[in-house]
């Protein structure tokens, strides 16, 4: 049996009974026409397949060389990771932590929690931290806005920049392809559409 359910619209406060939650559209609020969520076929798939291509970015990013210095005539190359380790070296440590989370642990951390969730619903399977995860992502968006994570992103390339030339290599390639994935994967992510699922899954099982 398909359930229906109550959504309550978030600019009129009015209760919308939408009767076929997994059909594929646009809901829209009766009273005042706010979108109230968007339903497209697909998304778990495409979700799986931006979070392995951004997990594979990633490690190209970080492990070919990003940057060169020229040290005492010497010319030596560094990575993202590596260049951090100089930046705490030269005691510029506000600079060192700002690259450390807006290029390493804030897009990693993105990632795998995309990747935990959507790995094992593309396999037909609902993690029991499934619920957790969402949540996560939901408190962490304001950290994780893809505006304020991208201009992060550009301070501190400006930053490192300074400290060496960039290597037009793997690596630069990677990692702009990888802001195009991530950017696309934060677009196509719907986490009304996962709640449906995750809904459907304990209702499934409460009928057993
Ligand atoms: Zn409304």
């Amino acid at each position: 049996m398909k359930h229906e359910h109550i959504v309550c619209c978030h600019a009129c406060d009015e209760l919308c009974c939408v009767r076929e939650p997994q059909r594929n559209g646009r809901f829209l609020c009766p009273r005042c026409g706010t979108l109230l969520f968007r339903h497209r076929t697909g998304m778990i798939e495409k979700m799986y397949a931006y979070a392995l291509a951004s997990l594979i970015l990633f490690g190209l990013v970080n492990y070919f060389p990003f940057l060169s210095f020229e040290v005492a005539g010497n010319l030596s190359q560094a990575n993202f990771l590596t260049s951090t380790v100089y930046l705490f070296k030269e005691h510029e440590w506000i600079l060192a932590v700002a690259v450390l989370m807006t290029i390493l642990v804030v897009p990693l951390m993105r990632i795998m929690l995309f990747l935990l969730l959507f790995a094992p619903l593309y396999y037909g399977k609902v993690p029991f931290y499934a619920k957790t995860v969402l949540k996560v992502l939901e408190h962490a968006s304001p950290w994780g806005m893809l505006d304020v994570f991208l201009v992060g992103v550009l301070v501190s390339m400006v930053k490192l920049v300074k400290m060496g030339t960039i290597v037009p290599g793997t690596s630069m390639w990677a990692f702009v392809v990888l802001v195009f994935v991530m950017t696309s994967m934060q677009v196509s992510y719907n986490p009304h559409m996962v709640w449906e699922i995750i809904e459907e899954e304990e209702s499934k099982r409460s009928a057993l």
